[in-house]
């Protein structure tokens, strides 16, 4: 038997970090071993078929596409070697509490007319308002994102805090947002993509502004096919570099020896390796796969966490198109403020917070989709519990 002189390493979890991460070490020469518990790669980012349909069971807002070329450009690949992306435009529907409804459009300056047709004056500050969050955006981006997070003082960024007055960094993102803008409607619409961050936006530093860059500057994109196809893609390239992935494979521990990780258990086997690398939930990494002696943190301190909230989720299969929707759908048919204290504050499971309808193709009519402009909506209604 041939054995490799490689270095091998144990990769916890096939959802993008995993992935992502797996992708990376074999690149760099390791004999990379990937466990993912569930049936099929995607983590959270997975889908699943049911008569007939396909269902992207998480994401379904495809931002910041430049993240997604940077990672399998560093491949020598590019994202259209594994899928299609198309802009959406509009980019998704809001209806409002009063009924109304504003569809928004990919292009700036129609987006801004909007704007001011909603409140005088806030096309030039929506112009100043995004241009702080290009600055937040770039520095985020460019350099934070590559940082261990090992300490706080890594994030303490000359242009940050040079600037920390004028990008108002101190602030909450609600008191920032209202600095600019006084119309309900251009507040909600400001605030929903903080909702995805899994927190209100009354606790959320201004920094956050970078996602309302992100949402109007960058886009909303659609990989032909869906979402699945971002996990599909990863998948494949990391088989290409080598990657071995075993699904169906469950982690109940990580063996240590001394301080180093020397393999894991899985499905009552034994793997061996020089390094595990775990792409699950911290929490879970920690308190399950773990012994105690080896936790950074007590089950107190988890016990003490504000976790982001769960959501049950309804996959529903439509045979047809739906008037009145378009592929994403936002309801701001409540206040946000008052849904956002009764999860957050007072631990209430909310009867209904309707954040948005998902659609997505249905394979049986997949050849009118092929012009990526019919879709066949499954509808989605959050609700959001406290976790
Ligand atoms: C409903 C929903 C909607 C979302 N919408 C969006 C969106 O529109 N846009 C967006 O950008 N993001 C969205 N997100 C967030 C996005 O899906 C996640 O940030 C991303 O998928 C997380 O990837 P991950 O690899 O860190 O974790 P995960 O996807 O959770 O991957 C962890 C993997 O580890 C596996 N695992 C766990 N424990 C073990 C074990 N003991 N042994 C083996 N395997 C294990 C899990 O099965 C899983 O596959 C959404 C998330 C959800 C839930």
């Amino acid at each position: 038997m041939a054995f490799s002189s490689k270095k091998r390493i144990t990769v916890i979890g096939g959802g993008f970090a995993g992935l992502a991460s797996a992708c990376s070490l074999a690149s760099r020469g390791f004999e990379v071993d990937l466990l993912e518990k569930n049936a099929t790669t995607g983590g959270r980012g997975r889908s699943f078929q049911s008569d007939g349909f396909t269902f992207d069971m998480g994401p379904s807002w495809y931002w910041m596409p430049g993240v997604f070329e940077e990672f399998f450009a560093r491949f020598g690949k590019s994202v259209s070697d594994y899928y299609e992306l198309t802009r959406l435009d509009p980019s998704y529907r809001v209806y409002f509490e009063d009924g109304s409804q504003l569809d928004i459009p990919a292009d700036y300056t129609a987006l801004r007319n909007e704007f001011e047709k909603l409140e005088s004056g806030s096309g030039p500050k929506l112009d100043e308002f995004l241009s702080e969050a290009k600055v937040k955006y770039d520095v985020s981006m460019k350099d934070f994102v590559w940082k261990p997070s090992l300490s706080i003082t890594e994030f303490m960024h000359p242009t940050l805090l040079c600037e920390s007055f004028r990008l108002d960094l101190f602030s909450s993102f609600s008191k920032h947002a209202r600095k600019y803008f006084q119309h309900p409607k251009i507040l909600q619409l400001l605030e929903f993509p903080v909702l995805f961050l899994g927190a209100k936006p009354s606790g959320t530093p201004a920094m956050y502004s970078m996602m309302n860059y992100a949402d109007i500057k960058l886009g909303t994109w659609y990989p032909k096919g869906g979402m699945l196809k971002i996990a599909e893609a990863m998948t494949k390239l990391a088989v290409e570099l080598g990657v071995r992935i075993h699904t169906d494979a469950d982690v109940s521990k990580i063996l240590i020896d001394g301080k180093k990780a020397t393999g894991v258990l899985y499905n009552n086997s034994h793997l061996v390796s020089d390094a595990v690398v775990a792409a699950a939930d911290y929490q879970h990494v920690e308190q399950k796969l773990m012994d105690a002696p080896f936790r950074n943190y007590n089950e107190n301190y988890w016990k003490n966490r504000t976790m982001s909230p769960s959501s049950l989720i309804f996959y529903i299969g439509v045979n047809r198109k739906l008037p009145g929707l378009l592929h994403h759908n936002l309801f701001f048919d409540e206040d946000f403020g008052e849904h956002a204290n009764d999860i957050y504050d007072k631990k209430l499971a909310r009867e209904t917070f309707v954040l948005s309808l998902l659609y997505i193709e249905n394979r049986r009519h997949s050849s009118a989709c092929r012009d990526g402009k019919h879709f066949y909506p499954h509808t989605c209604r959050h609700r959001i519990n406290q976790h």
